[in-house]
């Protein structure tokens, strides 16, 4: 299928008269990793159609090599040496539009990131390299009248070309000739000669297209919650207003995002749907594709090829698809300006931002711009003038404090200022909090059992030396779930085999060589029975050979903390009719290379084939089976012990998410849960086994407190790399005194230290955070930090505000 992009100019065309003076000039801001807001200023030849937003190639430097930046300003008038201001060489790519430009200057300056590397983001790769774009000559009626008699053949080609509807042009020249029922494009070339005809070039972009199962519109009635969410919102369209929908697993929360993003589309606007990456499944797109028709829906992500991306992006860059639905980056969708700004007739803009999961860690980027796509969602939301809505059952504190007010000292905030933050914690409830309590259908929450695997690990004392992943208690409800038919999740967020190579005699244990973690032993896939394996480091992903004996001592090794690769042997072992990749699946990172074996692997559980689903948190999503009577929290502890503040938040969720899995239907109300766990009386474990949000938001917040962390306070950390430790810690140091002695008030500025991993790749790694109640100051301390030139973001120094993983 092709369809018509946005860019119909003409580049490439070099401008040959230096000596003319010009009359516009343009400020490029060039994609580099430069510090350059204003950027630089060129002169605009008059052949090239260039305005804000539109993607450019300079000449820079002695040598003027071409380089690409997007054109921030068109200014009349520059104050410099006009002989000196080099012409701009081309346009080299799609156009930005205004809001995105704005919303690029706040990242900038908020996530302290060069503007030329957050616009270079904006754009996907595939858009800048015009994968799959194809350039045809077309032929369109100029309006001119025949000055004289036509040819007979060439006249009753004129007379049925002006027959046609005006949609049939531009048309190529051999499909107009076959429509006109011409035997040749003879008469056409003469049409064109005699000035009738007059050729285009089109763009294209053409890509095979991918197919959803859509979802047909039920004509559900919705639930008083529900409508009470979807009149609060549509009440608040044209209004920048953001909202946190609190609603448990399959309480409809989806079905609230349908009906207003149905009112935005009806009034001509347009709406972006963000979800985690992993969550995205043909599914999830087909439910709005099925209620809103494919030509009004674009599908952003990283299971398309590089020339569907392209495709899809042109589509809402040329006004076609206004519902846009993807992962992080699709908070950038580039809507036309809306009619009263020169855009498409009829066209408004954006009407309203749906963050989908947005408690989920992938919204934030962890690399250069470090940007948090809820943040920026929010901010655009401000610059649209449009409701933004958070949807989530276990919400982030950040987002549960704003919308609640909740926690301590959250009545002496000052709100976010001149600093230009949003969604920031402080002063009160700043979001309206939108809740649905219940799941439809009456469909009550799974009771979730908590297993003691210090108790259940007794129990097995006779069979000491062998590991079981299963504790009994999950041992017999999985085989009672296989006798009765019915399907098991099983979740272990750890991969490989084992995730410790250990010297019982003498204490030895296997680390990376190139970094401060172990080494995590995986089996090879080809030689299962021989047990052959490799061990491999999940940072800087060096491999190496299992040794044969500890280097140390020469004793034997084993292999400690059981990962999914293990888990999966276990299960074969044990139930005869598990077979894996036919009646089990495996779902991590290792066995996923693509979306598209993602993909295909849940719609295989969906129908049934396989009935035991087992694998890291990629399966604690968007998952909906009726037939699942058994989901298993294989250990419910490999996020607690991180020596990160969010642990107990980041446990809650994903029992909590998982927990939501069953009992969505009738057919799965009787589902179990079954939580194996080695601190059976943590608060977030406890809190999570009974569905109790609130009850852990609000001891959590407390904690938080105490410790001045955030979402109470905001913090920034600067992580200083090098491969010499004195050098990032002497980094480190200078910063450090340097944000002492600007004495900003309410800013505290924690002493250097070590990253709880310490070394990455060779290159040692020390923190320094910085911490205060709200954001202003923070900025206020980053900004003068940035501008006498001691903080930047490069390779060297890494800058994170708001830090989502503090490891
Ligand atoms: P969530 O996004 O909160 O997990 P969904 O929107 O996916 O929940 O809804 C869960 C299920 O309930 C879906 O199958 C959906 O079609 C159905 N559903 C949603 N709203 C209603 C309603 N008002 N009446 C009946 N079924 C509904
Ligand atoms: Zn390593």
């Amino acid at each position: 299928m092709a369809r018509r992009a946005a860019d119909t100019r003409t580049p490439d065309r070099l401008f040959d008269d230096q000596q003319t003076p010009y009359t516009r000039f343009a400020r490029v801001v060039l994609e580099r990793g430069i510090d350059q807001p204003d950027g630089l200023t060129y002169a605009v030849p008059d052949h090239l159609p260039v305005a804000p937003g539109d993607r450019v190639e300079a000449p820079l430097g002695r040598g003027d090599r071409p380089a690409r930046g997007i054109v921030v300003e068109i200014t009349e008038a520059s104050d410099l040496d006009p002989a000196r201001i080099k012409p701009l060489l081309a346009l080299r790519g799609p156009r930005l539009p205004a809001t995105l430009i704005d919303l690029a200057r706040w990242m900038s300056a908020y996530y302290c990131c060069p503007l030329g590397m957050v616009l270079a983001t904006m754009i996907p790769a595939a858009v800048k390299r015009q994968v799959g774009r194809v350039r045809k000559t077309m032929l369109t009626p100029t309006g001119a009248e025949p000055a004289q008699q036509l040819p007979p053949q060439t006249r009753k080609a004129w007379e049925a070309l002006r027959a046609l509807d005006a949609d049939a042009f531009p048309g190529e020249a051999r499909a107009l000739a076959t429509r006109l029922g011409l035997p040749s494009v003879g008469p056409l070339n003469r049409l064109l000669k005699l000035g009738l005809l007059r050729e285009v070039t089109v763009t294209t972009v053409r890509a095979p297209w991918q197919e959803y199962a859509q979802e047909p519109d039920r004509g559900l009635e919705l639930v008083p919650a529900q409508r009470r969410a979807v009149e609060a919102v549509v009440g608040a369209l044209g209004t920048p207003s953001p909202f946190l929908l609190y609603g448990v697993t399959g309480s409809g929360k989806t079905e609230v995002y349908l009906r207003i993003i149905d009112a935005v589309l009806a009034r001509g606007s347009s709406a972006i749907v963000l979800v985690p990456e992993i969550s995205l499944t043909p599914q999830a797109a087909g439910r709005f594709i099925g209620r809103f028709g494919p030509e009004m829906v674009a599908v952003l992500h990283s299971g398309l090829t590089a020339s569907q991306r392209h495709q899809q992006w042109a589509r809402v860059a040329a006004g076609e698809a206004r519902l846009v639905i993807g992962a992080r980056s699709a908070v950038f969708a580039p809507f036309p300006p809306r009619s009263d700004a020169g855009g498409p007739e009829g066209r408004e803009g954006v009407g309203v931002i749906v963050v989908d999961e947005e408690h989920d860690g992938s919204y934030k980027q962890d690399q250069l711009p470090r940007y948090h796509a809820r943040n920026v969602a929010l901010k655009r939301g401000q610059l649209e003038g449009c409701p933004v809505v958070l949807g989530s059952a276990t919400p982030s504190l950040e987002s549960w404090r704003n919308a609640t007010g909740a926690g301590p000292g959250a009545a002496n905030g000052a709100g976010g200022g001149g600093g230009g933050a949003v969604g920031g914690a402080g002063g009160g409830a700043r979001f309206a909090l939108l809740e649905l309590p219940e799941r439809v259908g009456g469909g009550a929450l799974p009771r979730v059992e908590i297993v003691d695997m210090v108790e259940e690990r007794r129990e097995r004392s006779e069979d000491a030396g062998r590991i079981h992943s299963l504790g009994p208690r999950l041992e017999r409800a999985l085989g009672e779930t296989l006798a009765s038919g019915g399907q098991a999740i099983l979740m272990l967020n750890r991969r490989g085999y084992a995730s410790y190579i250990h010297c019982p005699g003498c204490g030895w244990v296997m680390q990376c060589d190139h970094c401060d973690v172990t080494m995590v032993f995986h089996r090879r896939i080809e030689s299962r029975l021989t047990g052959g394996g490799y061990v491999r480091c999940h940072h800087c992903l060096a491999e190496q050979k299992l040794p044969e004996a500890c280097p140390v001592s020469g004793g034997r090794l084993s292999l400690f903390g059981a990962g999914t690769q293990r888990l999966e042997e276990e299960l074969e072992r044990k139930y005869p009719s598990l077979v894996m990749g036919d009646t089990m699946l495996r779902l991590d990172s290792d066995t996923m290379n693509h979306a598209r074996d993602y993909f295909d692997a849940l719609e295989r559980f969906g129908r049934g084939d396989a009935r035991v689903l087992l694998g890291t948190q990629m399966i604690a999503k968007g998952l909906d089976y009726p037939n699942v009577q058994l989901i298993g929290v294989v250990n419910g502890d490999t996020a607690i012990n991180l020596p990160d503040f969010r642990a107990s938040e980041r446990t809650f969720q994903l029992i909590a998410q998982v927990a939501g899995r069953a009992g969505r239907s009738a057919e799965s109300a009787r589902a179990r849960v079954i939580v194996q766990t080695l601190n059976p009386t943590d608060p977030a474990i406890v809190a999570a086994s009974r569905h109790d949000y609130r009850g852990f938001a609000a001891q959590e917040l407390e904690m938080r407190a105490l410790a001045g962390l955030p979402p109470i306070g905001r913090m920034v950390r600067i992580v200083f790399r090098d491969r010499d430790f004195d050098r990032a810690d002497a980094a480190a140091r200078e910063v450090f005194r340097a944000a002492q002695s600007l004495g900003v008030r309410h800013v505290r500025v924690r002493p250097p230290a070590a990253c709880a991993i310490s070394r990455i790749g060779d290159y040692h790694r020390v923190a320094l955070d910085l911490l205060s109640d709200t954001p202003g100051p923070l900025q206020s301390v980053l900004t003068r930090l940035r501008n006498i030139g001691l903080v930047k973001s490069d390779a060297r120094t890494a800058v994170d505000v708001d830090p989502v993983a503090l490891l």
